[in-house]
């Protein structure tokens, strides 16, 4: 265990659990802060996880779309990601260059000298939100029908925020559901999810609560739109103590966007006013680790009630 001078009672928390994960062989470490591998127990937890949030979801017939975790440099460009989080985002850079710059790549390398500020940045960025696909691909179909579009999401998320967290990944996995349609089509959705996704939750036995958030946004212009954003409900978090008792981690996020990304990517109505948006996003690297710190790292000892829900 790191128990580092100047620590606070948090951060030794998120160590020790960290040490006891990895320890039980849960999460295999890289040598990279927030960068693991994960063991075939934790992976069959986030897939029965899966599965049930399409239990709770799926008959709701949205529309499934799987992307790869990258996504189109000229979409991200116009999503506007790096006006809020230029902090988060990884671009996808590679080798461009000739023999000659092949042989110079190859002896800095030797020598242990910078190398990687001669990669060229590719047209890939890598998915900072598992949603960030969805808006471009159902603005380019043209108006929304009447009852709008719901999409079924599910991808690996990259987030530069190394961390000695566990429960704080630079790769981890974002299930979402997205909603476009009218202010009342979109508000609808996002309120039966916050309860859903409560009641959901709980039937693992979980403690959560339910509170208004926001995003990180960078800088002191960010610190205004974070406040906005309070101010205006647009983001709830249900929080779930992983790492440490007294700073609960966000699990399960509830988005309402209003026309943010409907402006951006000219998406609209049939009566052609722009659309609203809202996604419900599920952190499950974080829930399976929510379930091994309350109900222990032996799945085969977890309340009988919990693994019939998972595993029926
Ligand atoms: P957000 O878009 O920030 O609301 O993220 C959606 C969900 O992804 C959150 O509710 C978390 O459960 C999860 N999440 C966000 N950031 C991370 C991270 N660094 N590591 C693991 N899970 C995360
Ligand atoms: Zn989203």
């Amino acid at each position: 265990m790191d128990m580092r001078a100047g620590s606070t009672p948090a951060e030794n928390g998120q160590t020790a659990f960290r040490d006891a994960l990895i320890a039980a062989g849960l999460l295999i470490p890289t040598g990279v802060d927030g960068l693991y591998g994960r063991s075939g127990v934790f992976e069959d937890v986030v897939e029965r996880f899966n599965d049930l949030i399409t239990t709770w979801g799926g008959d709701d017939g949205a529309d499934v779309m799987r992307f790869p975790p990258g996504v189109a440099r000229h979409q991200f460009e116009q999503s506007g990601y790096l006006k809020s989080f230029p902090h988060l985002a990884g671009t996808v850079h590679a080798f461009k260059g000739d023999e000659r710059a092949h042989q110079s790549l190859l002896r800095r390398l030797e020598e242990g000298e910078e190398w990687t500020d001669a990669q060229m940045a590719t047209n890939v960025v890598l998915t900072p939100a598992a949603c960030y696909p969805v808006y471009p691909t159902i603005a380019e179909r043209g108006p929304l029908p009447a009852d709008g579009a719901l999409v079924d999401v599910y991808s690996y998320c990259f987030r530069h925020e190394p961390s000695l967290d566990p429960a704080r990944m630079q790769l981890f996995r974002m299930r979402e559901y997205v909603r476009a349609g009218t202010p009342e089509q979109v508000m609808a959705f996002r309120q039966s999810w916050v309860e859903r996704g409560r009641v959901l939750m709980e039937s693992l036995a979980l403690p959560v609560a339910v509170d208004l958030a926001n995003d990180p946004f960078f800088g002191r212009a960010g610190r205004m739109l974070a406040a906005s954003q309070r101010d205006q409900g647009l983001k709830f978090e249900l929080l779930i103590p992983i790492a440490s008792a007294e700073q609960p981690t966000a699990c399960l996020s509830f988005n309402y966007h209003q026309d943010h990304f409907g402006l951006l990517w000219d998406l609209r109505t049939p009566d052609g006013a722009v659309a609203h948006t809202a996604c419900v996003g599920f952190g499950m690297e974080r829930v399976a680790l929510a379930l091994f710190r309350h109900h222990g790292f032996d799945v085969k000892a977890w309340p009988a009630a919990v693994r019939a829900v998972l595993w029926g």
